[in-house]
This record gives structure tokens, C-alpha cells and sequence, in this order.
């Protein structure tokens, strides 16, 4: 399978000011490019040749081929929760009624987000119980391959931010918010 760059639901100036378009044109146009590049590289003649991301998250083994499928998965469901600033927020009763309220879910996964040690991502998953989880994962990590389905995450690489915020990652996720396309999330849940 071969597989290829999604395109962004918006203008590449449209997340401005929280994510700059020097950045997206970085994080998108060349992370995330070249881990769609690497992976078409190295699926050819291996077990995976015919598989889709979700089934080579799910089955193949730590290494090269799990991390540039992981990344491209990751990235794809990053850049597709984001919409221009300042849209208004819908009820959101599953996280309201297991975190009390949007503002206490929004400091609980902050928090996840400012102490994962290095490079990763923060997720807000559900559970088989249909129960809410906030799960750090290292590096290109994937709460999928947990059974665990996916509902936000947040890139807290240094290449998500370094340009606007350098070092500054905290004021990165506080801002993240501003741009979350909640109908996007809503979907997921
Ligand atoms: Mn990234």
C-alpha cells in the first residue's frame, strides 16, 4: 500500500497566532512528509506491504516501520483536530460528567502534556468500559496499540513548538486550546 500526505482542512496561516505558518510548514510539510516518505520506503517486501496504518500500529513490532506508520497516524489525527481561533465551544457531556468540567479536564491533561519527559504525545482516550483516560505515550507511541481508542491528542515534540515557543511548552498547550475543533472531537467520542 502506498501511502501519501492528507491535506489540511485549512489554510496554512489559518491556526495563526497560536501555530504559525512557519511552523505548520515545518511540521507538516516536512515531518510529517517525511514519515509518510520513510514508511513507502520501507514497506515494500516486508510482512506489511499490503497493510493499512491502523493495522501495522497494531501488529508491527517496536521499530523503524511501527514508528514512521505511528507518526504519519498521529500526525494525520493531530492536524485534523484544529480549526481557525475563537470558535465557540459545544457541550462536551462526556468529559464534563467524568472530569466535572471542561476547565478541570483542560488543567489535568496540561498537566500530562507539560510532564511527559522528552518527546511524545498526550491522549484522551476511551477505554472498552467506555470510561475516559488521559495516557502519555513516548515517542511516536499509540494508545491503539492498548485497545484503547483515540480522542485528542496533543504533539509535544519540541519540532510542534520550538519555533514559536521554543523552550516554552507550557504556554504552547495552555494556547493549543484556542484552536481544538470540538465538533471534529465530538465526532470521536
Ligand atoms: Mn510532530
Amino acid at each position: 500500500m502506498s501511502f501519501s500526505l492528507p491535506t489540511l482542512p485549512y489554510a496554512p496561516t489559518a491556526l495563526e497566532p497560536v501555530i504559525s505558518e512557519k511552523t505548520l510548514s515545518f511540521h507538516y510539510g516536512k515531518h510529517h512528509q517525511t514519515y509518510v516518505d520513510n514508511l513507502n520506503k520501507m514497506v515494500p517486501g516486508t510482512a506489511f506491504e499490503n497493510a493499512s496504518l491502523e493495522e501495522i500500529i497494531k501488529t508491527a513490532p517496536a521499530g523503524p516501520i511501527f514508528n514512521n506508520a505511528a507518526q504519519i497516524w498521529n500526525h494525520t489525527f493531530y492536524f485534523e483536530s484544529f480549526t481557525a481561533p475563537g470558535k465557540a465551544v459545544p457541550a462536551l457531556p462526556e468529559i464534563e460528567a467524568q472530569y466535572g468540567s471542561l476547565e478541570a479536564f483542560k488543567e489535568e491533561f496540561n498537566k500530562g502534556a507539560i510532564g511527559l519527559f522528552g518527546s511524545g504525545w498526550l491522549w484522551l482516550v476511551k477505554d472498552a468500559e467506555g470510561k475516559l483516560q488521559i495516557v502519555a505515550e513516548p515517542n511516536a507511541g499509540n494508545p491503539m496499540t492498548k485497545g484503547l481508542k483515540p480522542i485528542l491528542t496533543f504533539d509535544v515534540w519540541e519540532h510542534a513548538y520550538y519555533l514559536d515557543y521554543q523552550n516554552r511548552r507550557a504556554e504552547h498547550v495552555g494556547k493549543i486550546w484556542d484552536i481544538i475543533n470540538w465538533e471534529v472531537i465530538l465526532k470521536r467520542f
